[in-house]
């Protein structure tokens, strides 16, 4: 099984330490460079029995300028053709004006959206049920899986579910 996997959310929602989990510290940085306009691989995670290609979509917040709108456009498009979108957001924040902004802009994008709810180093498990149903009410997600990017919990288990949509 191979596929394409886009990771999009707010800034310091923990994207960059969840690729570099995975994947290992070089590639992640690389691709932490300013944003261009093109889609790229950030890396590539090759085991036994699947392969995933995660790409970067650059300039997944609102426009400030033509270039950004431009920028939009072209992550849009790209969004449409993944296997599978990974909405990262932090459990220690409530769902804000930049979480908003990306689920509208996901609306009628038939690719599955996974709502990965990260930092859950952070929180009370209690807390977990509230966080859920709040983003649930907002979008239909095809899977919501909790995880801490940094500590490692439940990374092993998201992986396992990507696998299931490539
Ligand atoms: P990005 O902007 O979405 O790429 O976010 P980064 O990966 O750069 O992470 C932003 C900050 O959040 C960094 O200081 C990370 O160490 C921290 N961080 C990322 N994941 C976790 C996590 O699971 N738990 C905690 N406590 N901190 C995290
Ligand atoms: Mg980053």
């Amino acid at each position: 099984k191979s596929g394409f996997i886009s990771i999009i959310g707010r800034p310091n929602v923990g994207k960059s330490t969840f690729l570099n989990r995975v994947i290992g510290q070089k590639i992640a940085i690389m691709s932490d460079k300013p944003q261009t306009t093109r889609n790229k691989v950030q890396g590539v995670l090759t085991s036994n029995d699947s392969q995933m290609i995660f790409i970067d979509t650059p300039g997944i917040h609102k426009p400030k300028h033509k270039l950004g709108d431009f920028m939009l456009k072209v992550s849009k498009n790209t969004l449409r053709e993944v296997d599978v979108i990974m909405f990262m957001v932090n459990a220690e924040q409530k769902l804000g004006k930049g979480d908003e902004f990306i689920l509208e802009m996901l609306a009628g994008n038939p690719t599955p959206v996974f709502l990965v709810i990260n930092k859950i180093d952070q929180i009370h498990p209690d807390e977990l049920i509230g966080i859920i149903e709040s983003y649930k009410e907002r979008y239909d997600f095809a899977e919501i899986v909790p995880i801490s990017a940094l500590q490692g919990n439940n990374v092993e288990d998201l992986l396992t579910t990507l696998t299931k949509y490539l």
